[in-house]
């Protein structure tokens, strides 16, 4: 990052009388400091008690930050704003029945910019007022990204004040291939309309994303870049996954890859690449610190020691793995092979509250289903690390965010410590990761600028888009009605595939309970404990 980029407002501020986080101490909390903000850094940190009898009158605007606790903003390392108005929209489901009820297959779009534009502000908004100040958001654009539903998404985050790093997600293989099994068994309507509507040619989709990073790439005062996504490697032909990379490499842009989600995409790729989709990222030279995985739930023990070789990011993405019931990502195992694990919400129809404190809470919780020694359970200092420097660091701004310290970008948030979530307060790390949820941040800085003040919002008007929002949300959901009658005509395909993937042998369990494999294909759930077993290795990480 170039000092020029600063990012936000360039005026100086101080935050005086807050408290950060000691681990030091009995509470955690460290005695009064005051925090100098100018050029959108923190530029000093300095004890208040060595000071009283205020403050130069050069400072500029003081903050008053008694009984107050400075964090670093959240960073949400993965998420489809252009998921935001199918919130709510689906029960739990497995992961490839839940796609299918979430839009229809075809004549799904193009829309207006402004509904893009719109499902960014309103997921910004909700994001910064509980603390949220980056985001790393996977765009999907149906059918297809054009030059002003880009536009619409970057200046939408531009006029948020979030800082947001935008990816474009694109796979280019037909939808039909990357499933095991399914071919098939589908209509054949739907595979022609399929093979009619080819995705886009790998040097169209290239040609959009030079343009795509040349226009917006550090924009907004440095606050907005981007980012790339080939959705995933069974979806992506492999000319495409490496000329992808080649251009992050390029401009050292983070690359998003969606990993192992699901057992059935390690199914999928055992049929595909004769092995592991990590190990075919390898070969294909495209797994390094660049490589943000998302999900990483079905990774066996080599695929762990291949991530964490090659320096790569793991996003977890506790709520998404729940609703869709797609396991237990092997939190401990990832981290014991050197793996940061960043936290996201994902998109809004697997984390309805767009709430890291609910991710960050879900995450210290689930992992103790894992496994019973309780010395791989997650810590709630590493969960607020993951919650903050391990998403920077998805991002590719490891040490200007996610921190809070002299040189660091001016992204914090301040914790009213009078809150009831405090009362009393005890341990301050595990109230925050066990007990906030949001409702005691009182000021959000991004950059140096205040974005959210007493609860609202600065630099958007609420009541407006809300209006403007349940108008254009009305449009979206009409148009994806269709869904339901295409995931009627469809889920008995996808059923029996997801039923034969879940009884398949693929040499580890990543469910808390029963692995299918145990129940002699029935495909009906007997109680019997499996308890994250790895039949080739003893027992697994978890
Ligand atoms: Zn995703």
């Amino acid at each position: 990052m170039s000092d020029s980029s600063v990012g936000g407002d360039a005026g100086r501020t101080t935050i005086a009388g807050v408290h950060l986080l000691d681990e030091r101490t009995s509470s955690g909390l460290s005695e009064p400091v005051d925090l100098d903000i100018a050029g959108g850094r923190v530029v000093r940190i300095r004890s208040s008690a060595k000071h009283q009898g205020g403050h130069q009158a050069d400072a500029g605007t003081i903050i008053d930050a008694k009984a107050m606790l400075a964090l670093p903003g959240l960073v949400n390392a993965h998420f489809h704003s252009s998921g935001t108005f199918n919130r709510g929209l689906i029960d739990n489901l497995p992961l490839e029945l839940f796609m299918l009820q979430e839009v229809p297959p075809f004549d799904f779009g193009p829309f207006p910019p402004e509904i893009y534009r719109a499902q960014v502000l309103l997921s910004a908004t909700r994001m910064l007022k509980t603390g949220i100040t980056a985001v790393m958001d996977d765009v999907i654009f149906y059918p297809a990204a054009s030059p002003e539903s880009i536009e619409a998404v970057m200046s939408a985050y531009h006029d948020s004040g979030m800082r947001a790093t935008v990816a474009i997600y694109q796979p280019n293989k037909a939808e039909y291939s990357w499933f095991p099994h399914l071919r098939e068994n589908l209509p054949p309507e739907y595979v022609s309309r399929i093979d009619q509507e080819p995705p886009p040619r790998t040097d169209e989709i290239m040609e959009m994303y030079e343009e795509f990073v040349r226009r917006w790439n550090g924009t907004g005062q440095g606050l907005v870049r981007c980012a790339v996504s080939c959705s995933a490697p069974q979806r992506a032909t492999d000319d495409y996954l490496v000329r992808l990379h080649e251009l992050a490499r390029r401009h050292g842009l983070p690359y998003n890859v969606h990993l192992y989600e699901s057992k059935l995409q390690r199914v999928a790729a055992d049929l595909m690449y004769g092995g592991s989709l990590v190990g075919h990222l390898k070969r294909l030279g495209i797994l390094d610190e660049l490589t943000v995985l998302i999900h990483a739930v079905w990774v066996d023990e080599q695929d762990m020691a291949d991530i964490g070789g090659a320096g790569s990011v793991v996003v977890h993405s506790p709520s998404g793995n729940l609703r869709c019931g797609s396991g237990l990502m092997p939190f401990r195992g990832l981290r014991e092979a050197g793996t940061p694990i960043a936290l996201c919400t994902d998109e809004a129809t697997v984390a309805d509250d767009c709430s890291m404190w609910s991710v960050g809470r879900l995450t210290g919780m689930i992992h103790t289903l894992g496994h019973p020694d309780y010395l791989t359970w997650p810590r709630a200092g590493e969960i607020l690390e993951a919650m903050t420097s391990a998403g920077a660091r998805a991002l590719q701004l490891s040490g200007e965010i996610g921190v809070l310290a002299e040189g660091a970008r001016a992204d914090l948030i301040l914790v009213d410590l009078n809150s009831d979530v405090y009362l009393p307060l005890t341990k301050v790390v595990n109230q925050l990761v066990y007990g906030e949820d949001g409702r005691s941040v009182r000021m959000v800085m991004v950059g140096g600028r205040v974005v959210v003040r007493d609860g609202r919002v600065t630099t958007v008007d609420e009541d407006a888009l809300a209006k403007q929002a349940r108008a254009l949300a009305a449009e979206w959901l009409e148009a994806a009605g269709p869904a339901a009658t295409w995931a009627e005509r469809l889920s008995p395909a996808f059923d029996a595939m997801y039923r034969r993937s879940a009884v398949s042998d693929v040499g580890l369990n990543r469910w808390a309970g029963d692995d299918g494999t145990w129940l002699g294909g029935s495909g009906r759930a007997t109680g019997t404990p499996g308890w994250g077993r790895d039949r080739r290795g003893g027992a697994a990480h978890e």
